[in-house]
């Protein structure tokens, strides 16, 4: 058997008809070569830039990020990388989609050492992003918007101040932050999708603090008392 038909073999009934591109397949194919994914189990999420599934290597289970190379959207991805290149990047597509897997897995190295909660990064090969799986043996881990909390205030004091430490500790600015990238499991919040974050040195970067601050004061006032200016300072505070 073919290379390609290995993977699609061990992809089949998983994606729903989806077909990758060549570029992802081969990328999946490094990461199983090098024992990094086993078989994969069913997929979390599809979405516009990407999709993510569960997966597994030998009793782990672990979650594998895939980002589309023919469909993402890539207007986006340009206003954040046009401040930071990763290194000198060519401008074809594969070779930008493949620099944006790369910043959100580098993203991940610097946030897991800070003592940020995000999940761990294990591989990067291509588009392709290897990371701890957050969740049970059943189901991933709900968002923050859909999870059933039992303490707000708890919650919101973890991610306080891990978007201290993203800041002060990691230098970096999440960009997306909101009830949409923070997962609960065992009742701790868990930060996630980090490929747009960008370091706090990026001119862009106050007013992405400023949104983040926003998007998360307003989703736990809907709970508990927040006080955005606070939570301003305490991030950028020494
Ligand atoms: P995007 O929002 O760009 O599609 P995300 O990184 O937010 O990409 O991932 C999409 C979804 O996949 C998330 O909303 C979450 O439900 C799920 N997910 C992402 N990473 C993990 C993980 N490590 N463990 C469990 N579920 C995950
Ligand atoms: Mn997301």
């Amino acid at each position: 058997m073919s290379w390609e038909a290995e993977v699609e073999e061990l992809l089949k009934g998983k994606t729903e008809g989806e077909v990758f591109e060549k570029a992802t397949l081969q990328s999946l194919w490094k990461l199983m070569n090098k024992g990094y994914i086993d078989s994969f189990d069913f997929p979390i999420s599809t979405g516009k830039e990407g999709n993510v599934f569960r997966a597994r290597c030998q009793d782990r289970l672990i979650a594998v990020k895939i980002y589309r190379i023919n469909t993402a959207t890539f207007r986006s991805i340009s206003k954040y990388l046009m401040y930071e290149p990763p290194q000198k990047v060519k401008k074809d597509r594969r070779s930008i989609i493949f620099a944006w897997a790369l910043k959100e897995f580098n993203n991940l190295k610097r946030l897991y050492k800070a003592g940020v909660r995000v999940p761990e990064p294990i591989a990067r090969e291509g588009n392709v992003i290897v990371m701890e799986y957050i969740g049970t043996e059943e189901q991933p881990a709900p968002l923050l918007k859909d999870a059933e909390v039992n303490n707000y205030e708890k919650i919101y004091e973890k991610l306080r101040e891990y978007l201290r430490l993203m800041y002060q500790k990691a230098g970096l600015v999440h960009a997306d932050f909101s009830e949409y990238n923070v997962l609960v499991h065992e009742n701790e919040p868990v930060i996630i999708d980090v490929g747009q974050t960008v370091s706090r040195e990026n001119p862009l970067a106050m007013e992405f603090l400023y949104r983040d601050v926003r998007n998360i004061a307003n989703f736990f006032k809907k709970y508990i008392s927040v006080d955005e200016q606070e939570l301003l300072n305490y991030i950028l505070g020494g």
